[in-house]
């Protein structure tokens, strides 16, 4: 039996990983733990891959996974823990800004206090400004619509128990994210340790700029809406168009009654098409028949999807041999 599994997502670091595979194999070894160390190159260019080669000769407990190209970090991540055998799965940056000292602690967390995933907070940090200011905003966002109450969702240091790791999918950019991936799917018993920050030595950071943050955003929201409405997308899509059609409907009603009243009074109307209302009634109803019929497309497109009935099994007593899944 594994017990930890370190998952490092590996992006053009060829000077890094050899100081980290040492590091973590002192710690490993001084704590007595069976591991291994799941290196995952994300399409390097720079040589990481022969690096990777020769830690694999090195030490028996490293593996390598190559990415063809780049396909970014929640995929390297993605792929690492369909990898991951060890009863706690950590993740880990490959440039040693996050320390391996913290995994023996990161263990004792899942394993004692039996929670199902501890995140790294990130203190002290030694990142320029121009990441720590948009980082605090995001912080705040995904505290905010998410309702975990971690202070640092993006830090690469996290713990998993084995099983959360096995039932979730992580793409996109969602690799911020997974807390909230993981509760949704179920997980909820979430922790926070402090944990040490380096400065990054060898290399570059590769999440600059704000389109990042931008798609992580839109990340953010697909997460919310798939893990809410993504087995009955018509319970989103049905009250906003209904309610739409009905408020454009009722005013266009509206609208033509009260000139149909005003010219049997004999009193002046104006052109339906001259009262601006119209126009918004008008929109309103299509956008409230279009929303619905997303509704139902979206419905179909569920109901096809090969995922529809797969719900996460905890456990399964007695004579229950017809689910076999776990
Ligand atoms: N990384 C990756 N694929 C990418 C970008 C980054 O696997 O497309 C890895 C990178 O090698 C590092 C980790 O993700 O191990 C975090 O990257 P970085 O240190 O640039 O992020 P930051 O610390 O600035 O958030
Ligand atoms: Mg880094």
């Amino acid at each position: 039996m594994i017990n930890v599994s370190i998952v490092v997502p590996i992006f053009n670091e060829h000077e890094s990983i050899p100081h980290l595979e040492k590091w973590i194999r002192a710690v490993m070894e001084k704590h007595k733990f069976r591991y291994e160390i799941i290196m995952v190159d994300d399409g390097s260019d720079d040589g990481s891959w022969k690096v990777i080669e020769s830690l694999v000769e090195l030490n028996p407990q490293v593996k390598g996974i190559k990415f063809r190209r780049n396909y970014g970090k929640s995929a390297a991540l993605n792929t690492g823990f369909q990898e991951a055998k060890g009863e706690v799965v950590v993740t880990m940056d490959a440039d040693l800004q996050d320390s391996p000292e913290e995994v023996p602690e990161l263990y004792k967390m899942i394993m004692e206090e039996e929670l199902d995933l501890v995140s790294g907070w990130k203190k002290e940090r030694h990142d320029p400004l121009s990441k720590t200011i948009p980082s605090k905003f995001f912080n705040r966002i995904t505290r905010w619509v998410s309702g975990i109450q971690l202070n640092d969702f993006n830090c690469g240091l996290k713990a998993y128990k084995n099983a959360v790791v096995k039932s979730i999918e992580v793409y996109g950019e969602m690799h911020r994210y997974v807390p909230v991936i993981a509760k949704w799917a179920g997980f909820k018993k979430i922790g926070e340790k402090v944990v040490q920050h380096q400065e990054r030595k060898f290399g570059e950071g590769k999440f600059n700029g704000w389109y990042r943050g931008v798609k992580g955003l839109l990340d953010l929201a697909s997460i919310l809406f798939v893990g809410k409405f993504g087995k009955r997308p018509m319970h989103f899509f049905g009250p906003f168009g209904g309610l739409m059609f009905m408020l454009g409907f009722f005013s266009a009603g509206y609208i033509g009654i009260s000139k149909l009243y005003r010219l049997s009074q004999g009193m002046q109307a104006r052109l339906v098409v001259e009262n601006p209302f119209f126009y918004i009634a008008l929109t309103s109803m299509v956008i409230g028949t279009m929303l619905f019929l997303g509704g139902f497309l979206a419905e179909l497109i569920s109901r096809t999807s090969v995922d529809r009935n797969n719900y996460l099994i905890e456990k399964v007593i007695g004579n229950g041999d017809a689910i076999r899944k776990i």
